[in-house]
């Protein structure tokens, strides 16, 4: 990543967008010019997506600095975030359902022929190279990469998200799961997303010439499954004493100090880079990348809070989480609430470890995450025509 991993370095990124890029996005941000050439997008993604800055600032800055419907277009993107987020937590078993696919499958084989780049395919190839390099992939180029691999190449689509999740720096349960499924035509009922040879020559400003031959003009095969819709139960936390209670930071949502529910000054605080089923799938870079924005994290709450203990990497989780609110004294550990996805699994687990020790978790929801997830339960559009007017 080129630029740093800390919020400063999160805000400078986010300000040197809004002032520079900010007001050509909607005409520009179509183009994929490539590996280190993204500059007519953000790349503010890896930031969001752990909320080092959130959805709602982004959008509070933006807002601040030109009119609404000039820049709109921005604004719906990062309210895609906010929509995949709230689709999946009505729709959890998708989630479920997502990991039982992977297990199912032999990953290695099929991922050790992808990584030789050998598909023919040129773009394709060059793609995968950038996905490991980078960590990084334009959202033109993932939903082609995505359609190539469903599509033409006959692959499953979860083990192509797989591949997504463990590479990407944003790699998100959400907007990746359900993006992969929307491409293969089960996210939205008998609407798939076919690539183009002219269409990725265009975008991609003849970096790659692509054959008509490379596509499949037919969609594969796919199941589709009518899930069952949830409503989103906000369990408020209720009333507990901060004096007994430590908070649990995790990489799902980091900006803590931005939450008007947590009491500032903490006594104690752990914070949680990676899951142990995290550290064994997400690449080498992706894992890196987790631990570095964890550990600027603890630096710029150690002025909040006085006590923060970092995981250690080599151990297990729940036994340190445990050893630490022991010898803590602490009674509650409270947290962010976290979408659904590797972390929400992890304190579910943890949740029912600590009741043998008397321990509770608490989740705390956010204002905007209690505003926006229940208006998912169509489509986007329905979604956006109701959120934008609650901005
Ligand atoms: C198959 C596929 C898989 C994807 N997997 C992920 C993923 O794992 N994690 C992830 O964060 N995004 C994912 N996306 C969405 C999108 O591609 C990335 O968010 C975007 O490319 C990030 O680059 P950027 O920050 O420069 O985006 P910009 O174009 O600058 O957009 C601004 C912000 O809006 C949000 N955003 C934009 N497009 C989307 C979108 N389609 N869905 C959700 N949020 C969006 C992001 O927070 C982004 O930072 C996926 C898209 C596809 C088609």
């Amino acid at each position: 990543m080129e630029n740093g991993v800390d919020r400063k370095s999160a805000l400078n990124a986010l300000e040197n967008f809004i002032n520079i890029k900010l007001q050509n996005y909607e005409s520009k941000r179509n183009y994929d010019y490539g590996p280190a050439a993204h500059e007519n997008v953000s790349l503010l993604s890896p930031y969001i997506r752990h909320r080092i800055i959130t959805e709602e600032e982004v959008m509070a800055r933006a807002i601040s600095k030109f009119p609404l419907p000039k820049i709109e277009k921005f604004i719906q993107e990062v309210f895609w975030r906010t929509y995949w987020k709230g689709w999946l937590e009505l729709r959890p078993k998708v989630w479920a359902d997502y990991k039982e696919s992977i297990k199912k499958n032999d990953i290695n084989q099929l991922y050790e022929r992808i990584i030789s780049l050998n598909s023919g395919i040129d773009c394709f190839d060059s793609w995968t190279q950038e996905l490991l390099e980078t960590n990084y992939l334009h959202n033109h180029a993932r939903m082609w990469y995505a359609s190539i691999w469903i599509h033409t190449l006959k692959l499953p689509w979860s083990l192509g998200a797989n591949l997504f999740l463990n590479n990407l720096l944003d790699g998100d349960p959400a907007s990746n799961t359900l993006s992969w499924r929307w491409v293969a035509g089960i996210q939205t009922k008998g609407k798939s997303y076919l690539a183009k040879d002219w269409n990725i020559q265009k975008f991609t400003k003849n970096r790659f010439e692509p054959k008509e031959s490379d596509f499949s003009a037919i969609p594969a095969k796919v199941n589709y499954i009518d899930y069952k819709m949830n409503s989103i139960k906000f369990h408020e936390a209720n009333e507990f004493d901060w004096d007994q209670s430590g908070l649990l930071v995790t990489s799902e949502d980091m900006h803590v100090l931005s939450s008007n529910r947590i009491d500032f000054p903490l006594q104690n605080a752990y914070i949680l880079a990676l899951t142990d089923t995290e550290k064994a799938n997400y690449s080498k870079n992706v894992s890196n990348f987790k631990q570095a924005i964890s550990l600027s994290n603890k630096e710029l709450l150690s002025s909040h809070i006085q006590d923060i203990e970092m995981q250690s990497m080599d151990l297990d989780q729940i036994e340190q989480i445990t050893s630490w609110a022991q010898q803590k004294n602490i009674k509650n550990i409270v947290t962010l609430a976290c979408p659904c996805g590797h972390v929400r699994d992890f304190i579910n687990i943890l949740k029912n470890g600590l009741k043998k020790e008397s321990i509770n978790i608490i989740k705390i929801y956010r204002d905007y995450d209690m505003k926006y997830w229940n208006l998912a339960s169509g489509s986007f559009f329905n979604f956006f025509k109701k959120a934008i007017k609650k901005i």
